[in-house]
């Protein structure tokens, strides 16, 4: 059954002053505002300020004096915050992902699972901070007289900038490392999806969060990204490849660091011991969750000559059995695409591969029947390195499906491309597709799963190789980048060096011996 987009009824929480509220959260002079639409029927929620360079620097202002008292702030004093904030935003889950539904038009289940990343980030960070966090004492040149202690100092103020396919996870759980590690935020989200973060932040505030020490600036990309960056001390940037090379240049200019997190062109490899069923499955929410638009969703499909046919009956149908709507309620798989700009993307991307002589086996329109911005879930065949699809990432629910001979084949077909973010891997012999997965380009490889697997083991760090991205969020890494080192040395007594007027002779041979003594002894 398809429900007319007009006649959709809005959450309940969705009220004008809850919105008014939010946004007045962003420094933001700058006119016109930009008209913040419900992505199923297209009206305007809210009117978004934008900022100017003057905001922005007014912002960091703010930031800056914030992040002093809260540095100052004994580590346990800072992590009672996140304690608190762990459980707010459960308390909280439906109405973030009410926020979420409006801004972006993915359907309810993604939406909610959304909202479980910041919090699964809390929980690792809140057990592992005190340990990374924590000074440690290296030994110094000379045992006893020297000793060498590493701390890690905070940057001083970040600048995330997040996309808006997950923007409360992008815009928020970055941050949350990055605040313990006892930095400031100003954070700039996609103007289409602005509010789930900035309700994120009213209930980090809310957790007793310092008021100023995250702030939001909001407006285009090329218009604020550079006083943006210009002002920060470490960007953490989540987006396209063609953005992320711009930003990173800039970051470089400055000498300052950044952590870029891009897109991908993710294969799927399909060994011939696969379960069918658990593969069709997978490959479902691999192609099509959030409509796929996913940073680390299946485009890609190699599966062996022997089972191809056999897949692809199955594939198919299930694709055609998908609930594709508009709706506030668990029931749809798929929702919307983010805009209608984006339903152009897409339908460029399958119309171009159709001219060229691909096949569509089933999907490939627009659904504005169903909402200005809803495509259908599109399995393609016989695309080729010569179409749009085949080589840049079309972030929609379009996948193209490939045969193969060999796994070597497979393989390299799978690496054949500038991108590396993802990878899923499906097999009965579960060390044979580990071999496999070994063997691709790619900074997450999943086995028997498509993307859940690697993302939600936040112990461990999850970045893209290639044209992917430079660094990664979550493991040690993903909060040590946010932190300088010091090296705190300690001399006791002044004993290196030679002193005037020694015998040079006895210096430098009582230097070489103890340099061979302490080896021999392994001191040092
Ligand atoms: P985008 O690069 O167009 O925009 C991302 C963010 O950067 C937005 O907030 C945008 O306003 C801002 N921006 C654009 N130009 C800028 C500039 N010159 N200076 C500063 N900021 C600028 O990407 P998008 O289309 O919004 O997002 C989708 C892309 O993000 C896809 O490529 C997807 O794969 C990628 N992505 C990657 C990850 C990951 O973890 N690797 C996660 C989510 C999305």
């Amino acid at each position: 059954m398809t429900i007319a987009p007009q006649r959709l009824a809005r959450p309940a929480s969705i009220t004008d002053r809850f919105l008014q509220g939010l946004v007045s959260r962003v420094q933001g002079s700058a006119a016109p505002p930009w008209p913040l639409t419900e992505v199923y029927t297209g009206e305007v929620l809210v009117d978004l300020p934008q900022s100017t360079p003057t905001d922005i620097e007014r912002a960091f202002a703010a930031a800056r004096a914030a992040q002093v008292e809260w540095a100052a702030r004994p580590l346990r004093a800072r992590l009672e915050v996140f304690k608190r904030a762990h459980t707010i935003f459960l308390d909280n889950a439906h109405l973030t992902t009410d926020l979420i539904q409006v801004e972006s038009g993915k359907n309810r289940r993604m939406a909610i699972e959304e909202t479980c990343d910041p919090v699964m980030v809390m929980s690792h960070y809140l057990k592992r901070a005190p340990k990374l966090l924590a000074p440690v004492k290296r030994g110094g040149p000379v045992p006893f007289l020297t000793t060498s202690t590493e701390i890690r100092q905070p940057k001083g103020v970040v600048a995330i900038i997040a996309p808006w396919n997950f923007p409360f996870a992008t815009g928020i759980s970055d941050a949350i490392s990055a605040l313990m590690a006892g930095n400031a935020i100003v954070l700039k989200p996609d103007n289409k999806t602005a509010l789930s973060p900035l309700h994120g932040i009213a209930m980090l505030e809310e957790a007793g969060l310092p008021k100023g020490l995250f702030q939001v600036v909001c407006g285009e990309g090329p218009d604020v990204g550079p006083t943006l960056i210009d002002n920060a001390n470490y960007v953490m940037f989540t987006g396209s490849t063609a953005t992320g090379r711009v930003i990173g240049e800039r970051a470089g200019r400055n000498l300052i660091g950044c952590c870029l997190e891009l897109g991908g062109k993710n294969p799927m490899l399909v060994l011939e011991d696969a379960d069918l069923d658990d593969v069709v499955q997978g490959a479902i929410f691999g192609a099509f969750g959030n409509t796929g638009q996913i940073c680390m969703h299946i485009e890609r499909m190699y599966l062996p000559e022997s089972r191809y046919e056999e897949f692809k009956a199955k594939f198919v149908a299930a694709t055609e059995a998908l609930d594709v709507r508009a709706a506030y309620d668990f029931g749809p798989d798929l929702g919307s695409l983010v805009s209608p700009d984006h339903v152009e993307r897409v339908k460029a991307h399958v119309d171009d591969a159709v001219a060229k002589g691909a096949t569509v086996l089933t999907g490939g329109r627009p659904r504005p029947d169903l909402g200005p911005a809803f495509f259908e879930p599109t399995i393609l065949e016989g695309v080729t390195t010569e179409m749009l699809c085949g080589v840049t990432e079309t972030f929609g629910p379009v996948v193209a499906l490939h045969p193969y001979r060999t796994v070597d084949e497979a393989v390299a077909l799978a690496n054949d491309t500038d991108y590396g973010l993802n990878a899923s891997v499906w097999g009965g012999d579960v060390e044979a597709a580990a071999a496999v997965g070994r063997r691709i380009e790619s900074g997450n490889v999943n086995i028997n799963d498509i993307l859940a697997t690697a993302f939600a083991s936040k112990g461990t760090p999850s970045g893209g190789v290639k044209q992917s991205g430079v660094g990664a969020r979550h493991g040690d890494q993903g909060l040590l980048k946010y932190t300088d080192v010091q090296n705190l040395a300690v001399l006791k007594k002044q004993v290196m060096g030679a002193r005037p007027g020694q015998d040079y002779d006895a210096y430098v041979k009582g230097m070489l011996g103890g340099l061979r003594m302490m080896r021999r002894t392994r001191i040092r």
